[in-house]
């Protein structure tokens, strides 16, 4: 699953920088009201009808589709899902024609004794199961998600906060709908929602569906769980589950001391039918799981860090934000470098808030620590590729194939940050003698006034400043040498400072387990340096581990090993045969037609991921994982 927020091209920036220059020019003019009237009854069909009216004047006009979406960090709003377009005014078809240089914005032939135009277009969801951020698969027969960006056009001229949209909205015959997006009213089917600026338009996704259950999980301010599923049966999770949501209100109010969002609803979709993922809003995420997400124990404890890291993003993401993600429009390209902040220490503050909720219990949470370490410890693209890279290229590289993941390195500035930031948590408790910690960190840099929600933009300075002001240390030398080492191996100080040790055993922890069962995995990346799929196909080979010295590469497939049918048992008990045999392992494998016989000399069984206690070192670890 991917969580939270890819290409530039040369032309975009360009034609940006003339956006921008418009923008200053005419920022002097009222921004116009724009009406948006979306028709969703058709969602089923994977179909969405919107009618705009654009205030507008005789010449040309010039329109944009949002290119740069807030979270996915990319240019993937879906233009080639954007579909029958038309221009009306006083009864008349006008004419229009797509930029040259961005197939995001579109000019509009405007003519004499018109003051607005009416647009018409349709969105089209992926009609067969796409993966994906907000663009991926998004409606069923039962429920679908709507992000406002997907259906609308702006006009060029003023940023997002100074445009103003009023939407409304007709959904399916007897569905229910949850948005952070303040009602105006309603009858009916038809829905019209208070005026918004189109920032926070785009940032108030719909979640509607014929099975939908709302739960307050929080007062002052209000909190709701606001489930959709393609079932009943899939909203009926256990007491604990919503006992745990409230929880998790109520310790990240302690964490950072203060809110920015008038109320806040997690959106969580349920359905094996739409993409798997999290985006965060200001006031909402946009959630997506399975349908047994929650009523299935192992889905439960697979899924545990999902709400709690969108929730952070409230705080940490969309209320303190890097200066260089702070867009004015979807149209200005955004510069990804500070992500070990945004989405890193989110999942940093993620994993702990499950754990002081009891969303995790303290093994769960330190299961989930293990497999992370564990995972950049043998990340041997770490070797050329350092951790501000893994940020800075994101535009270009978040979407590609897990193939190859540990030589590419993928998305790591989420996980390295985990342990780089438990790091700084370490660092902060025992420079000052314990009194403070990142919970300090968090009331100075994400708390002050509670309230409305609004954006304060940071730099890398202000993290550094902050930090100093809680303890003193070289912070600027911490954060440089983290963002630009190259291994070998995890950064695992602050982990072993906490008081607990990254060590492998041939028992895998139920979190792996878990892992591997609804994932069709098997997981001997720490033992013969092999990812495969349940059916031998091999997603990843671990550079310099016994798999890959062999010859054995991604996209090839194991057929049989030591003579036999391949089936994950049969490979797990080859694996721990081998610990009492001089045999190498016999492994037949097919590759772009061929057949071939690698032997492997290996022989120490199977290695997964585990913390063990180190009674040395004071137990910080379990400290920070403590509900306040
Ligand atoms: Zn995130």
């Amino acid at each position: 699953m991917r969580c939270c927020g890819w290409h530039v091209a040369a032309c975009g920036l360009l034609f940006s920088a003339l956006a921008g220059a418009e923008s200053k020019l005419t920022a002097a003019k009222p921004a116009p009201t724009v009406m948006l009237a979306l028709d969703a009854t058709e969602a089923p069909r994977k179909i969405l009808h919107a009618r705009l009216t654009i205030p507008a004047k005789p010449g040309s006009l010039t329109l944009y589709y949002p290119k740069w979406i807030p979270g996915e960090h990319e240019p993937s709003g879906p233009i080639a899902n954007m579909t029958g377009l038309h221009f009306r005014a006083n009864g008349q078809e006008l004419a229009w024609r797509r930029d040259l240089l961005d197939a995001w914005t579109f000019h509009v032939d405007v003519p004499a004794g018109v003051n607005s135009v009416d647009a018409a277009l349709d969105y089209l969801y992926p009609a067969v199961l796409e993966s994906g951020f907000s663009s991926g698969s998004s409606a069923t027969e039962k429920m679908a998600v709507v992000s406002w960006n997907q259906v609308l056009l702006y006009p060029a001229g003023w940023t997002s906060d100074e445009l103003k949209y009023e939407a409304s909205m007709r959904i399916p015959a007897g569905w229910k709908f949850a948005s952070p997006l303040p009602v105006a009213s309603q009858e009916g089917a038809e829905v019209r929602f208070a005026p918004a600026s189109l920032t926070t338009l785009v940032d108030s996704p719909v979640l509607t569906g014929q099975y939908m259950r709302m739960e307050p999980t929080g007062e002052n301010p209000p909190h709701e769980l606001d489930l959709a599923a393609d079932s009943a049966a899939a909203l009926d999770g256990p007491p604990d589950f919503f006992a745990h949501q409230r929880e998790l209100a109520t310790q990240a109010q302690k964490l950072f001391g203060a809110y920015h969002y008038p109320h806040y609803h997690f959106l969580y979709s349920l359905s094996d039918h739409v993409a798997h993922f999290g985006l965060e809003h200001h006031a909402s995420d946009d959630s997506r799981v399975d349908e047994r997400g929650i009523v299935d124990p192992l889905k439960r404890k697979l899924f545990a860090g999902l709400l709690p890291h969108e929730f952070v993003h409230s705080w940490n993401g969309k209320f303190r934000r890097p200066a260089d993600l702070a867009t004015p429009d979807y149209q200005k390209p955004m510069q990804t470098d500070l992500l070990w902040v945004y989405e890193g220490l989110t999942s940093y503050l993620g994993d702990l808030l499950s754990a002081r909720s009891a969303i995790r219990t303290p093994e769960e949470a330190r299961d989930n620590l293990a497999a992370i370490a564990a995972d950049l410890q043998y990340r041997p693209g770490r070797s050329w590729r350092n951790l501000q890279d893994t940020a800075d290229a994101v535009p270009a590289m978040e979407d590609f194939t897990p193939t190859w993941q540990s030589w590419r390195r993928g998305l790591d500035y989420y996980d390295e940050d985990v342990l780089n930031w438990l790091w700084v948590d370490v660092l902060l408790r025992q420079q000052t003698g314990g009194a403070k910690s990142m919970d300090d960190f968090c009331h100075a840099f994400h708390g002050g006034a509670s309230g409305a929600a609004e954006v304060k933009t940071y730099t890398f300075e202000d993290i550094v400043n902050t930090l100093a002001g809680i303890a003193p240390y070289d912070w600027r030398k911490f954060w440089s040498e983290r963002l630009t080492n190259h291994g070998p191996g995890a950064p695992l100080t602050g982990l072993e400072n906490s008081g607990w040790k990254l060590v492998f055993s041939d028992i895998p922890s139920d979190l792996t387990r878990a892992t591997e069962e609804d994932r069709e995995w098997i997981d001997s990346r720490f033992s013969l340096g092999l990812h495969l799929r349940a059916d031998g196909g091999i997603v990843d080979t671990i550079e310099g581990l016994p798999a890959a010295k062999a010859g054995i590469g991604p996209g090839m497939k194991v057929l049989a090993v030591n003579g036999r049918k391949f089936s994950k048992n049969v490979y797990r008990d080859a694996l721990k045969s081998a610990r009492s045999s001089s045999e190498p392992i016999d492994l037949l494998v097919e590759n772009t037609d061929y057949f071939r016989t690698f032997k492997i000399d290996y022989h120490d069984g199977e290695k997964f991921p585990h913390l063990e206690r180190d009674a040395s070192k004071p137990d910080l670890l379990s400290a920070i994982y403590t509900a306040k």
